[in-house]
């Protein structure tokens, strides 16, 4: 948080600080964007009218680093929301003085909902499934699809490892684990859930003799 009013900032702090943000508070324009190169923020509370340099400055010379850290910009002007919205930066937000600590939380968390989306890599997608791995989430053609927990892993891991096709002994290690107590015929009583629940778009292919494997039709 970059304020100079203290008891702003003292407030804030304390929200940002009970919802469970750790903040860093400067005072000055030059204060704060030293302190913003060298935290890496998740996020940045910025006040506009600023001693030593403007907010607005800051934000300007963040952005010509290459830094893209949410900002929530707070002003008191009119002239100063001009100034902002000048800058063109897009996914930024700003917050009127006064403002309520309450909503200024509220912001913060939507800017960091914005800056965090899934990365690429906690998304699979074959032909028309799309699975997430952090939201543990499955879509079939664009529809959302309720997997147990034991069908999810198990199409995580054939579409982790596209086109390579598992036995069902080894599915059962590695989805069910070694302590398992059940035979390969649950495998087959899930592909065909998992199967069921996806659809024409399922990626999951029966290889005869072998077991399963998952790729693009
Ligand atoms: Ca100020």
């Amino acid at each position: 948080m970059v304020e100079d009013e203290e008891s702003i900032a003292d407030v804030l702090m304390l929200y940002l600080a009970r919802d469970g943000f750790r903040v860093t508070v400067e005072s000055t324009g030059p204060g704060g964007l030293a302190a913003a190169r060298r935290l890496r923020p998740s996020a940045i509370v910025l006040d506009v009218g600023l001693p030593g340099m403007d907010g607005t400055e800051v934000c300007r010379q963040l952005r010509a680093d290459g830094d893209w850290t949410p900002i929530l910009f707070c002003t008191a002007r009119d002239d100063e929301i001009d100034r902002i919205l000048g800058l063109e930066m897009g996914g930024d937000d700003y917050i009127t003085k006064p403002f309520s600590p309450r909503e200024v939380v509220a912001r913060v968390r939507v800017a960091l909902r914005h800056a965090q989306p899934s990365l690429p890599s906690d998304v699979l997608v074959m032909g028309d499934v799309e699975l997430d791995r952090s939201s543990r989430r499955v879509s079939a053609a664009g529809e959302p699809v309720d997997l147990t927990a034991t069908e999810f892993d198990l199409l995580e891991y054939l579409m982790s490892h596209p086109s390579r096709v598992f036995s069902r002994e080894h599915l059962l290690s590695e989805v069910w684990g070694y302590a398992a107590m059940v035979g390969t015929r649950t495998v087959d009583v899930h592909v065909a859930q998992v199967r069921g629940k996806l659809g024409d778009v399922s990626p999951i292919r029966t290889v005869r003799g072998v077991g399963y494997s998952a790729e693009v039709s």
